[in-house]
């Protein structure tokens, strides 16, 4: 299947899932995969630790995606990888029919001042795939609306994409981005550099108040914008000094309970009225960051009416 044809012919629906760290997990993912491909999802991506410490469970959550019926995009990234390690790996992942690869640098370890392996940037990572392989592999890169996080400035991270593009890459997997005003200008900026590849937008589903600030702040720099401040504000729940303590002096916050099912009901309205910003724009498609949690994904679907597009 050719990712592209289908986005250039209409919305795209797709998921992002990850291999769980414990057998648990990794037990209960067929059954996730089995609950989003009833959406009929053009594919599934599974994320790839950077430095490749779960290679293994990574090819093993490709295998069950592909049982499941639907193409498996798998991410991989340059970090402490060798050329020759990454042309194995790669071929293994033809050998077991996993074709379509998201091409990324990864994070820099801790520490550390570059990637500890051959190719420092994923335009490297692009040009090998297809000097090695040629068009065996559609290729996916990354881009971030409001610039990736160690950008110089945004115009330098176009150009970035643009080579990408001219290196052989195939389309674009956006970083989330919730500031809607900025994502509208990134793609016109995009468009007017030249790019034409099509845009499959990142979305972060908003349902826990921790994950989403972790994800915008220690993760990606990411703006959040008033509403979604507000949505964290009225629901806040990390300790405030000035509670009730409970009988251990911990502070004590009688709507626990509460805030927790109001910021999960707002956190997807939210999501969902991005949704709906995003088709207005007519991106190439949707890619949702399922978390493996496909009883929250459905219930975005449902009610974004994402499911009767396709
Ligand atoms: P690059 O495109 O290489 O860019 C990195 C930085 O270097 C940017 O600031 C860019 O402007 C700059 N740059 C790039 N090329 C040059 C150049 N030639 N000269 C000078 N500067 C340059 N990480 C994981 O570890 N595993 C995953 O599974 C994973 N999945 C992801 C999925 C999506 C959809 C996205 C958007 C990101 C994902 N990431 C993942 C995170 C990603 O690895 C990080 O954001 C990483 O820091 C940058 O990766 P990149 O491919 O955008 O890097």
């Amino acid at each position: 299947t050719k990712l592209t044809d289908i986005m250039n012919e209409r919305m795209a629906l797709s998921f992002e899932v990850f291999p769980p760290k414990t057998e648990k997990g990794m037990e209960n993912l067929p059954g996730t995969i089995e609950h989003l491909c009833k959406y009929q999802p053009d594919y599934i991506s599974c994320t790839y630790g950077a430095g490749g410490g779960n290679v293994g469970a990574n090819r093993e959550v490709c295998q069950m995606i592909k049982n499941a019926g639907t193409t498996p995009v798998t991410h991989f990234t340059v970090i402490k990888n060798t050329k020759e390690g990454m042309k194995d790996q790669l071929q293994q992942y033809l050998n077991e029919g996993v074709d379509h690869v998201l091409a990324l640098r990864g994070d820099i370890p801790l520490g550390e001042t570059t990637t500890c392996g051959d190719f420092q940037y994923a335009t490297d990572l692009v040009k090998f795939i297809r000097d090695e392989f040629g068009d065996k592999f559609e290729i996916a890169v990354a881009g971030s609306p409001e610039g990736h996080i160690a950008c110089r400035s945004l115009e330098s991270d176009i150009s970035v994409l643009k080579q990408k593009q001219d290196n052989g890459a195939d389309y674009i997997m956006t970083q989330l981005c919730w500031d809607m005003e900025q994502f509208k200008y990134w793609l016109d900026a995009i468009y007017s550099a030249g790019v034409t590849m099509p845009v499959d937008v990142g979305v972060m589903p908003i349902l826990d108040q921790a994950a989403t600030i972790n994800m915008a702040l220690s993760r990606n720099g990411c703006v959040m914008d008033h509403e979604l401040c507000k949505i964290i504000s009225q629901n806040w729940l990390f300790p405030n000094p000035f509670a009730a303590k409970d009988a251990e002096g911990k502070p004590f916050d009688m709507f626990y309970d509460d805030k927790i099912k109001r910021f999960r009901e707002a956190g997807i309205e939210y999501t969902i009225k991005q949704i709906d910003t995003y088709r207005s724009l007519g991106v190439n498609g949707i890619h949702l960051y399922a978390l493996n949690k496909w009883k929250d994904v459905s219930e975005i679907i449902d009610r974004a009416g994402l499911k009767t597009l396709i």
